[in-house]
């Protein structure tokens, strides 16, 4: 087998705190990786700006311009971290042989990078970052997000317990995935779908090296909302069930006010009758609000937008399409 090509893949969005102190360490991990024979010399860190407002952008192409092995590319506008990520990867696949895709905050640590490129050496085409302990996040952090994972996968979507988006995926996986044209994107979830041999390596979650998370508890709501409803149609299937049994039970409950209207026991309940009112409202409400969820995504779907648009690169493009 060849020595493969890797490029580390990092989205950046308002970076310019940590980008300095993070840039060093990916070349230290990416010198030492070509040193060890590992990858070939004409690896690369590939950082994507996503939209920011601060000097990222400025620092990215210093960096690109001082040092060969960082490259950069920008998105024209904040996409968030699923579209900055996959803008990279797509960009990445036709250069490489394989990509992983890290924060750039230092939050994961890069020396689980050599476990993943040693078992892409013995045949896996993707290999998942596993956090083994949480250790450094808050309670709070830790509570919610293994939450998330637990009620992904009872809701039948394929995720990896405790795997973020640091990850090794091959070129090969990559081609495939391109094809995979959804705009909801859920990265996560959505790269198991591929298929072909993985794995998973583990590692320790430290803390942020500097600057602040950009995943306050809206967006991290909103990233485990799209993942539900993007990877499975259980929510409404649970709505269906709910109503098969409201209407059973309510089906019993008119046939016992009819019995006590008929053996003249009819009490003129006002309580349970506001009670009936306000439950059913607000299951109605809820129902209505789940199936509009998927609604909208089909509403964004069929407009079918580019996911990403780049508006600068500091390299040239060499592939044709
Ligand atoms: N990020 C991005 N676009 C966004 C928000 C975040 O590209 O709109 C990047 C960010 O620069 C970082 C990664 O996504 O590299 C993860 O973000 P963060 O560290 O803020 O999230 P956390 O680790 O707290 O979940
Ligand atoms: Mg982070």
């Amino acid at each position: 087998m060849n020595i493969p090509v890797l490029y580390i893949v990092i989205p950046c969005y308002n970076e310019e705190e940590v980008l300095p102190i993070t840039s060093r360490l990916f070349e230290e991990k990416l010198k030492g990786l070509i040193e060890k024979n590992k990858i070939a010399e004409t690896s690369r860190v590939l950082f994507v700006d996503d939209g920011s407002k601060d000097k990222t952008w400025e620092i990215i192409k210093d960096l690109s311009n001082k040092n060969d092995c960082f490259e950069g590319l920008k998105l024209s506008r904040n996409r968030g971290h699923q579209n900055a990520l996959l803008a990279g990867l797509m960009e990445a696949k036709d250069s490489c042989d394989i990509t992983i895709s890290i924060d750039c905050d230092g939050q994961d640590d890069i020396n689980a990078m050599d476990a993943m490129v040693d078992e892409y050496l013995n045949g896996c085409e993707i290999v998942y970052g596993v956090r083994s302990k949480r250790a450094t996040d808050t309670f709070f952090k830790r509570f919610t997000a293994e939450s998330f994972y637990k009620i992904l996968n009872k809701l039948g979507a394929e995720v990896v317990y405790n795997h973020a988006d640091y990850r090794l995926v091959s070129s090969k996986v990559l081609k495939e995935f391109s094809n995979f044209k959804e705009v909801n994107l859920f990265l996560r979830g959505m790269i198991p779908l591929v298929g072909f041999k993985s794995t998973s390596v583990y590692y320790e979650r430290h803390e942020r090296m500097a600057g602040e998370s950009h995943y306050p508890l809206g967006k991290m709501l909103s990233l485990a909302f799209d993942g539900i409803t993007s990877l499975s149609v259980k929510p409404i299937r649970i709505i269906t069930a709910v109503g098969l049994i409201i209407a059973l039970l309510s089906f019993a409950g008119v046939l016992w006010s009819l019995i006590m209207h008929l053996i003249g026991h009819t009490i003129s309940g006002w309580a349970s009758m506001i009670c009936a009112v306000f439950f059913l409202g607000g299951v109605q409400l809820v129902s209505l609000g789940v199936i509009g969820e998927y609604i909208g995504k089909i509403y964004m779907e069929t407009k079918g937008r580019p996911r990403y648009i780049i508006s600068e690169k500091t390299f040239e493009d060499n592939n044709n399409d």
